[in-house]
């Protein structure tokens, strides 16, 4: 078992006062259970372990099991006492997070992988061959150890390659060969381990390390420029008169054109169809009021002057004292008794707007003048009638 890991395991058995062998067992008891978990946060937070590494130290647990218990304690985390506890924890354990030593002293942290028989099938595809009876001088061996530790920092191969001024790919190479060293040392120990799995769990916690380190370098993220505002969403300027000092109303027209624009004839046209009936009530309404307005009823009183006695009917009213040629009734009281003004008459032709033809006449003295007219037809057509009865 992993050193660190160990560690870890031994600590936590003591904090709970869980026997290990239970924590690693397939108890699956509340108490228990949270060990473990705690556990794995604890191995993916300080050792940087993969979840199937955490699997196989955890009482080779799977690796999706492992998963699941590291986001379960992402949301037991939001418990502000439950994180402090653990904060305790990782204090008490002396191990710094994301712990750098293990990296730097060449040291094996990742756990040899069992190889199952599935494995030996993708190992024997694997391009890499792993020579086996390869000796490693010590100089050699100091070398590799240098390279490694270089890419495991977080330095991409160029960077490594750079530094110890070699080649790129002469870097690839001897970080390959350091890692068969790694397993060639682990299987001396008489731990088997896949290569390949090993290779490829290495690599993803150098790329883990080389995103952290990417992310504590980043610069401060400076806000971004405001865009610069255009006239209008699609526009830029008005598209009838390419003003941009006018305000955009609508379809890229400014304030002064669209309502001059066919497709707001359109929809005007349009609405007022459908708002026919309370546009009618509205323009009845307003029609009222407007007759009634003083200067539009001195206005239409002239107008009608104008159509019916030829303009004369103003000046037959002061020729005749504005009062009724009959009964001498004012304009004023006429006014007050029949609620209608004067009256200014025809004698005989209504077409005739002489002032001679002109007569002034109240309400009363205008009907009587009329009935009697009346009068006078009937008498004319009943005498009519009886000279025609006398001649048959
Ligand atoms: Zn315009
Ligand atoms: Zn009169």
């Amino acid at each position: 078992m992993n050193r660190n890991f160990s560690q870890i395991l031994k600590y936590i058995s003591e904090y709970y006062g869980i026997k290990e062998a239970d924590i690693l067992g397939p108890s699956r008891e509340k108490n228990i259970k949270m060990a473990r978990f705690v556990i794995v946060y604890l191995a993916r937070e300080i050792l940087n372990f993969s979840y199937p590494e955490i699997g196989r130290e955890l009482g080779d647990r799977d690796h999706t099991t492992i998963m699941h218990a590291y986001k379960k304690m992402g949301a037991f985390l939001e418990n502000e006492n439950f994180k402090n506890e653990i904060d305790e924890i990782i204090n008490n354990l002396g191990i710094r997070k994301r712990h750098k030593n293990i990296t730097k002293n060449f040291k094996i942290t990742t756990i040899p992988i069992i190889k199952t028989k599935q494995e030996d099938i993708s190992l024997k595809k694997s391009k890499i061959k792993i020579e086996k009876d390869y000796i490693f001088d010590k100089r050699i061996i100091k070398r590799l150890e240098n390279v490694l530790n270089l890419w495991r920092e977080g330095n991409t191969l160029q960077e490594v390659g750079d530094k110890l001024k070699l080649s790129r790919e002469r870097i690839s190479q001897l970080i390959k060969k350091g890692i068969q060293y790694e397993v060639q040392q682990l299987e001396k120990d008489g731990i088997k381990i896949d290569y390949k799995e090993y290779f490829r769990n290495e690599k993803l916690k150098q790329k883990n390390t080389r995103n952290k380190i990417k992310e504590e370098n980043k610069p401060p993220e400076v806000p971004k420029k405001s865009k610069i505002k255009r006239w209008s969403e699609y526009y830029d300027f008005c598209r009838m008169c390419k003003t941009t000092d006018n305000k955009h109303i609508s379809h890229g027209y400014c304030k002064k054109c669209y309502y001059k624009t066919e497709q707001f004839k359109e929809i005007q046209r349009a609405s007022r169809l459908r708002n026919k009936e309370k546009w009618d009530i509205r323009a009845k309404k307003y029609s009222k009021e407007y007759i009634n307005r003083p200067e539009i009823k001195e206005k239409l009183k002239r107008k009608r002057d104008e159509e019916c006695y030829g303009g004369n009917r103003e000046l037959a009213l002061k020729r005749d004292g504005y009062q009724c040629t009959r009964c001498h009734i004012s304009q004023q009281e006429s006014l007050n008794k029949y609620g209608r003004d004067l009256y200014v008459v025809h004698i005989k032709s209504t077409t005739n707007h002489s002032l001679k033809n002109l007569i002034t006449l109240c309400k009363k003295c205008h009907s009587k003048r009329i009935i009697k007219i009346v009068q006078s037809k009937n008498n004319k057509i009943n005498k009519s009638d009886k000279m025609g009865d006398k001649k048959r």
